[in-house]
């Protein structure tokens, strides 16, 4: 059993697929020793090609570990991995859990307290940017937790994270909200955009006159001016995030809003649009697939040409 482990060397990573897989070969790129694991071979196998020292379980990366980084899809996965394995239970009193995984508060609370009477830390650090900036290393970082333990885990943060987009949120699970909120905000803009630009098309706006009103009006949003342009230039509704992972976030949002004790109506119907996206396209169809559900409602296709782009 060590004392409180002040500079992070060794890393438990669980959890490898889109984003914990890149993120873990930055680590082991610089100079950490990562100990890695995954239920999926092939992920592992990637993650070893990437500098990572493979593990047989997740309980396994953490004996020993400076700090244990779960990168898992969803709460019930977290809660699975450190608490049902026992990772939490396997780590040394002073070290450090950081879950990046989009998760819940509710699972958060719990592992903290398993973790405070382990005398094991933990920090909420999920992360915006998708597997792009995992691959890039520029990844936005929205961390929870004690400032002292935020500072401590910083040097890892920033090798997976853009140093200038890693924020100390608050305490613990204040990087967990942010996050849902972000993209709760993010899924009502795509449903709210699909809306007006097939209401618009059908009632004889041209849709080149039409966005370039839009965007250059009081109305206008980053969604609008960039994250759509994909849709409208090529019918690319972006599948680097896929809806499973969507509607999960969504169901999230609404659960912490629940929790919070404030009625979300809008929050509540923007999650069954894009859960019958989901329906209508399939799991791993592209985030913005609310927006072809309009179309295919409207019955029309919102492209602009090469020339509308100019
Ligand atoms: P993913 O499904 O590609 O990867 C998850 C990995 O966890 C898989 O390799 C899976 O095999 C592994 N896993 C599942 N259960 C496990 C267990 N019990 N033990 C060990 N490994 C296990 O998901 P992802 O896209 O990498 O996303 C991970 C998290 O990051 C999610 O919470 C997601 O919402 C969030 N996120 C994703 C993106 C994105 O663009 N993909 C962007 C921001 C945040």
């Amino acid at each position: 059993m060590g004392g409180l482990v002040t500079e992070i060397k060794r890393v438990g990573f669980i959890g490898l697929g889109n984003m914990g897989g890149p993120m873990c070969g930055h680590l082991a790129r610089a100079g950490f020793v990562v100990d890695a694991f995954d239920v999926d071979d092939a992920a592992l196998a990637r993650a070893v090609d990437a500098g990572a020292r493979a593990e047989t379980s997740s309980v396994d990366c953490a004996v020993g570990a400076d700090a244990v980084i779960t990168m898992l899809p969803a709460p019930p996965h977290v809660e699975q991995v450190l608490l049902g394995d026992g990772v939490i239970a396997a780590m040394r009193p002073g070290s450090v859990s950081i879950d990046m995984s989009t998760s819940s508060i509710a699972v958060g609370s719990r592992v903290a307290a398993a973790a405070r009477e382990r005398g094991v830390e933990v920090l909420d650090a999920p992360v915006a940017g998708q597997n792009i900036g995992a691959q890039a290393g520029t990844l936005a970082i929205y961390v929870g937790g004690e400032e002292a333990v935020f500072e401590r885990a910083l040097p890892l943060l920033q090798v997976m994270g853009n140093p200038d987009r890693i924020f100390h949120m608050g305490p613990h699970g204040a990087g967990y909200t942010i996050k849902l909120l972000l993209n709760l905000k993010w899924f009502i803009e795509s449903v709210a955009t699909g809306e007006i630009l097939t209401v618009g098309v059908r009632a004889g706006v041209p849709l080149d006159r039409l966005y370039r009103a839009l965007v250059g009006s009081p109305a206008n949003s980053n969604f609008l001016e960039h994250d759509v342009r994909p849709v409208l230039e090529s019918g690319d509704y972006d599948e680097a995030f896929p809806m499973r992972l969507v509607t999960k976030d969504l169901g999230l949002a609404v659960d912490l809003a629940r929790e919070v004790g404030m009625p979300v109506e809008l929050t509540g119907l923007v999650e069954q649009i894009h859960r019958r996206a989901r329906v209508a396209y399939g799991d791993d169809a592209g985030e913005i697939s609310a927006i072809r559900l309009y179309e295919d409602l409207a019955g029309l296709d919102l492209r602009l040409s090469a020339d509308d782009l100019d």
